[in-house]
């Protein structure tokens, strides 16, 4: 077992920084979420079922989102807000289901409610070729007005993991096409190493940023949720 830190992440509502493991009990319990559930049920909302997902990605889980979705919203909605907020590089095919690869499809058109139940677990893949897979597990679901006037509200996102430098070890933000594409290495780099660092064939060093697709594919980010 790796001494690994764990993944750390930022509650939207009292900014707080909380363990990836101790997240979802906070987002219970933060009083400035409660504030804003409070409000939301005097306003003039419709009450209805809202579900509590935790969205990470398959591969390691260190990029992951606390999500709260309306129950009369579509897959497809979900699956514009991942492209957003992760995934989208050049328009490709995605997919939900239950376990990936040889499950069958879940349609788009199909609501959060018809779906989604607490304790059921789902995968969407984007990108049939070079794919991307998100881990969608439904925490819990309550009755009552949504929170904002979107379909989906953003209640926690991980903090950027870090990425050392390949070529000293500290803290990366940059990261090289060329050593990723011609030597399959995911070429990360610091401040200082990404002005030294001798690959120019595929331009400048990209910016990292906070995405499980980032080195895949042609992602560039930004990695901002859509609202
Ligand atoms: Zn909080
Ligand atoms: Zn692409
Ligand atoms: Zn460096
Ligand atoms: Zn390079």
């Amino acid at each position: 077992m790796s001494r690994k830190r764990q993944s750390r992440g930022i509650c939207s509502y009292c900014g707080r920084e909380i363990a990836k493991g101790g997240m979802r009990r906070h987002l219970m319990a933060c009083p400035e979420r409660q504030a804003v559930i409070a409000a939301a049920e005097q306003g003039p909302g419709r009450t209805e079922t809202l579900f509590h997902l935790q969205v990470e990605d398959a591969w390691r889980g260190d990029y992951w989102l606390h999500l709260e979705m309306r129950g009369s919203a579509t897959l497809d909605t979900l699956d514009r807000y991942l492209r957003a907020i992760w995934l989208e590089c050049c328009g490709h095919l995605s997919r939900f289901s239950i376990r990936g690869w040889g499950s069958p499809d879940i349609p788009m058109s199909r609501r959060a409610k018809e779906v989604f139940a607490p304790g059921r677990t789902f995968i969407h893949q984007y990108d049939f070729g070079t794919t991307s897979e998100t881990r969608i597990k439904v925490l819990s679901s309550r009755q009552g007005k949504p929170t904002t006037g979107h379909p989906i509200a953003l209640m926690a996102r991980n903090v950027p993991p870090e990425i050392p430098c390949i070529e000293c070890g500290r803290p990366a933000r940059w990261l090289c096409v060329e050593c990723l594409v011609v030597e399959g290495v995911f070429g990360a780099l610091c401040d200082e190493h990404a002005t030294t660092h001798p690959h120019k064939e595929y331009g400048e060093p990209l910016p990292l940023v906070n995405s499980p697709r980032m080195g895949m594919c042609g992602y560039r980010g930004p990695a901002e949720p859509p609202y």
